[in-house]
């Protein structure tokens, strides 16, 4: 199994006033105006008259809000969608998510973007996020089929800006993304635990990152019960933590950031079997490890001068003789002592060995992505995904970063106090609780037991993760979210700015 090609669509950019000769270029164009466009700025494009005529005849509101086709040689198809000059980052996701989709779902090619009528600071974000949505719906994802489709995207032309723009930045975060949503998306069976590890180390040869991994004979000597506990189930001797480092300067330096994720390659439930329904889309329950590693390429495709540590936790979660049960008793690095509940509790299992040693390399802050919780989704829908964080100072930070970058979140709160539904008679603490609500917090509460050296932590449990129809600029049914948010946690937060 070899890594997917990752390299965007070329984009090109034509500034100033679009031309005939450059509309001509375009298979598609998509044209964002604002809700009540003026004669004049329809004034700016060639055939504008008619594009103009087109739309009064249409009622608002709509999207794409008008679509017509120019009399040039290539026909370009016009695709028109209409956004408001305050409308938040999401809403501009969404609406080039739509506008792409409409687009490309026929004929495609050579994809035009122009937007007209608004500030330079606004004009550039939405290019920004309708790029974002193109290169989203540019990549491939595996596809087992006999016959191959070719590629919905060749190129992106920019018109009509007055500046160029800098897309770097968008790129990197597709490649990311694309990446996180290429892994989630392998059948779990052409992308077992091994396959999986063998491709990250690919990935990390690619990308000069060093890579270890910890197989279950170095994980016994660390004494990794909790992580073993879930792995004991898998037929082969296929589990592991991997740990990749991207040092852009001093090689021996602490990471300024530290990304864990959950790599549950196929999650049955284990002995505590999940019904159908449940299980069926289970091969996702890996992309809190496909959203770290999706971050730190996007990270190295930046060269961002921060180092950065990822931790990967790789195993299946199955049933069988060996698989673990209610009432085992497992002693995780940290010596702590966990009764297991609920088999299908693996997540935190999985995780809270990782933490120990993400947080035992003391980073500067940890940052974990998991597909954790049904009862996230249920607080929270698939819109949002949780956070939680040992450090509550954070929550607005945190909030106001999911507004700003489109991958929306809600802090819940986390604790001591909540341990007390955890509390085991045998062992230090229960896995999770036979009864108690709120799993979400109580399951972050629980892995804030396994951070150690006081490490600023931050816990992202993953309900809009999967969604049908997409989300954001995202078409697909697994999002890839996080990579776009933490990124926009690096760079944009002026708290996390000052620490790193
Ligand atoms: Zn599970």
């Amino acid at each position: 199994m070899n890594l997917p090609e990752l390299k965007n669509p070329h984009i090109f950019q034509k500034l100033g006033r679009v031309d005939a000769k450059s509309l001509e270029s375009c298979d598609q164009l998509l044209l964002i105006l604002t809700p009540k466009p003026a004669a004049s700025h329809f004034k700016q494009l060639p055939s504008g008259d008619k594009m103009q005529r087109v739309l009064r005849k249409l009622p608002a509101g709509s999207t794409p809000t008008f679509t017509t086709r120019l009399s040039n040689v290539r026909q370009t198809l016009v695709v028109s969608g209409s956004i408001a000059k305050d409308a938040s980052i999401f809403e501009q996701l969404t609406l080039g998510r739509k506008l792409v989709a409409e687009a490309c779902g026929k004929n495609t090619g050579s994809l035009g973007i122009c937007v007209i009528g608004f500030s330079a600071d606004q004009s550039t974000s939405i290019y920004n996020c309708v790029i974002a949505a193109a290169l989203a719906a540019a990549f491939q994802l595996p596809s087992f089929k006999s016959k191959k489709s070719k590629a919905p995207i060749k190129s992106l032309r920019l018109l009509g800006a007055a500046k160029r723009i800098d897309t770097s930045r968008v790129e990197a975060e597709a490649k990311g993304n694309n990446l996180a949503r290429w892994l989630t998306t392998m059948p779990p069976n052409k992308m077992d635990a091994i396959a999986y590890s063998d491709l990250v180390r690919t990935l990390a040869k690619a990308n000069d990152w060093s890579f270890k991994r910890y197989g279950t004979k170095e994980l016994t000597q660390l004494g990794a019960g909790a992580f073993l506990a879930v792995a004991q189930g898998n037929d082969n001797d296929s589990a592991g933590i991997l740990r990749l480092r991207y040092r852009p300067s001093v090689k021996t330096k602490n990471a300024d950031l530290s990304l864990v994720g959950k790599g549950i390659i196929f999650d049955t439930g284990g002995t505590n079997l999940k019904p159908f329904q449940s299980m069926l889309d289970m091969h996702g329950d890996m992309q809190g490890s496909a959203v770290a590693v999706g971050t730190l390429l996007a990270i190295s495709e930046l060269q961002l001068p921060i180092a950065v540590d990822c931790w990967l936790a790789i195993t299946e979660n199955r049933t069988g003789p060996n698989a673990y049960k209610s009432q085992d008793v497992v002693t995780a690095v940290n010596g702590k002592t966990i009764q297991t509940v609920h088999t299908d509790a693996e997540g935190r299992m999985a995780l809270a060995d990782t933490l120990v040693l993400a947080s035992r390399d003391k980073p500067a802050i940890i940052f974990d992505y998991a597909t954790l919780t049904g009862s996230c989704v249920t607080a929270i829908t698939a819109y949002y995904s949780g956070v939680f964080t040992n450090r509550a100072d954070l929550h607005p930070h945190l909030k106001h970063t999911g507004r700003i970058s489109g991958e929306r979140v809600w802090p819940f709160p986390i604790g001591k106090e909540f341990m007390a539904d955890l509390k085991s008679e045998t062992a230090d603490f229960l896995q999770c609780s036979p009864k108690a609500p709120g799993d979400h917090i109580l399951a972050a509460s629980f892995l804030a037991e396994f951070v150690e050296n006081d490490t600023p932590w931050v816990h992202m449990d993953l309900s809009a993760s999967d969604n049908d129809g997409g989300l954001g600029h995202v078409g697909s049914k697994f999002t890839g979210f996080g990579v776009r948010y933490t990124m926009s946690v690096i760079l944009d937060d002026n708290l996390f700015k000052a620490n790193l």
